[in-house]
């Protein structure tokens, strides 16, 4: 109908592909650099996106999350970085992203990635998810695993920047024996 082709053409007009990549972020990690550095190449513009995650018992506060991503990626001019509460489709819509990127590891993020792409189009059906393959060095690779190889005194060097490794420590094992967070 009339109203829907005057809604394509007002969309049309806006050009530019802009993308959130979302997630908690506590304790950045090469996996995570990786997929900014190789999502800032797709898009005009991408905002990773901090949340707040109530629920979960993260070992960083929001500030220091986005300052590790900051330091890690600051020299690229076409990523910003956001905090956001709530729906990621909200958000999404808030900023203007078309695109939600998300990471693909090992088969296991499979089932939960694809139930939260399908209702998050259920819920904004003009947001796309776009899935990026983890690059193989990092499949393994996420933030607590990072965190019990710290917690065991192990060496997370290749794994995470090391003012992530040296943060982790500190907050891991001021308290022996007891898991500060998660
Ligand atoms: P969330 O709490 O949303 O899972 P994470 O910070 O754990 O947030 O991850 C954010 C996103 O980064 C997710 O899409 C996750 O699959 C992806 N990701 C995390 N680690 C890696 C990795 N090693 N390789 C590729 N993608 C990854």
């Amino acid at each position: 109908m009339a109203g829907g082709e005057m809604e394509r053409h007002v969309m049309d007009t806006n050009k530019e592909r802009n993308a959130l990549y979302p997630g908690s972020f506590d304790g950045l990690t090469y996996g995570h650099i990786d997929i900014i550095r190789r999502a800032s190449l797709l898009f005009d513009r991408l905002v990773v996106g901090v949340a707040h995650n109530p629920q979960k018992k993260p070992c960083f506060s929001v500030i220091e999350r986005m300052t590790m991503i900051e330091k890690a990626i600051g020299d690229l001019p076409n990523v910003s970085i956001r905090d956001f509460d709530g729906l990621t489709v909200n958000f999404a819509r808030k900023i203007g992203a078309k695109f939600i990127v998300r990471g693909l590891r090992a088969i296991s993020d499979f089932e939960f990635e694809i139930q939260l792409a399908l209702l998050n189009r259920q819920m904004d059906r003009q947001i796309e998810t776009v899935f990026l393959a983890t690059s193989t060095e990092y499949i393994f690779l996420s933030s607590s695993a990072v965190k019990d190889v710290i917690l065991h005194n192990g060496n997370a060097s290749d794994l995470v920047p090391d003012y992530v490794e040296k943060a982790l420590r500190e907050k891991l094992l001021k308290k022996k024996g007891e898991m500060p967070c998660a």
